[in-house]
C-alpha cells in the first residue's frame, strides 16, 4: 500500500493456488495462461481516492466442450467484467447520477473524491437497469 497526500493506492495480486470458475461453463480452472495488471478505483478512505492495481489471472478453461477457450478470472466484490470501478464504489456513483444527475452529480461525486464529468454520470444513469414491473392488466369487459 502506498499513501500520497492525494491517492492511497494498493497493489494487490490474486493467489496462482486458487482455481476460478469459468464464467461460461462454471468448470474451475488453475491453468494459467497469462497475467495483467487491471486498475479499479474504490471508494475514497480518509479523504482520498483509493486505486487498487490488481494482478490477475488469464486462465484456460479446461473443459474441452467449452466456448471459451480462455477467460479473466474475477474477485467477488472488487472486480467485475469490464468495469474500473469496484462493485461498492459503482453503488455510490449510480445512487448520486440518480438523485442529481449531469454536472451536479459530477459536482457531488467531486466533493466525495470521484472526478466524472457530468457526461460519465449521465452514461452511468443510463445504464442503470429499471427494476421489472408485471405488465398492467385489463379487466375482461370493461370497454
Ligand atoms: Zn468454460
Amino acid at each position: 500500500m502506498e499513501a500520497s497526500d492525494d491517492l492511497l493506492r494498493i497493489t494487490a495480486r490474486t493467489r496462482d493456488d486458487t482455481p476460478a470458475a469459468c464464467p461460461a461453463c462454471g468448470q474451475p480452472s488453475r491453468w494459467v495462461h497469462s497475467r495483467y495488471e487491471r486498475h479499479v478505483a474504490d471508494e475514497a478512505v480518509g479523504g482520498r481516492p483509493v486505486v487498487i492495481d490488481l494482478s490477475v489471472r488469464r486462465l484456460y478453461c479446461e473443459n474441452p466442450a467449452c466456448e471459451k477457450v480462455t477467460f479473466i478470472e474475477q474477485v467477488s466484490g472488487l472486480t467485475r467484467r469490464y468495469q474500473r470501478r469496484t462493485p461498492a464504489l459503482q453503488r455510490v456513483v449510480d445512487a448520486v447520477a440518480i438523485a442529481l444527475a449531469g454536472s451536479a452529480g459530477a459536482r457531488l461525486l467531486s466533493v466525495l473524491h470521484h472526478v466524472l464529468s457530468w457526461a460519465c454520470v449521465l452514461n452511468c444513469l443510463m445504464r442503470i437497469t429499471l427494476p421489472a414491473r408485471p405488465a398492467p392488466r385489463v379487466p375482461s369487459g370493461s370497454t
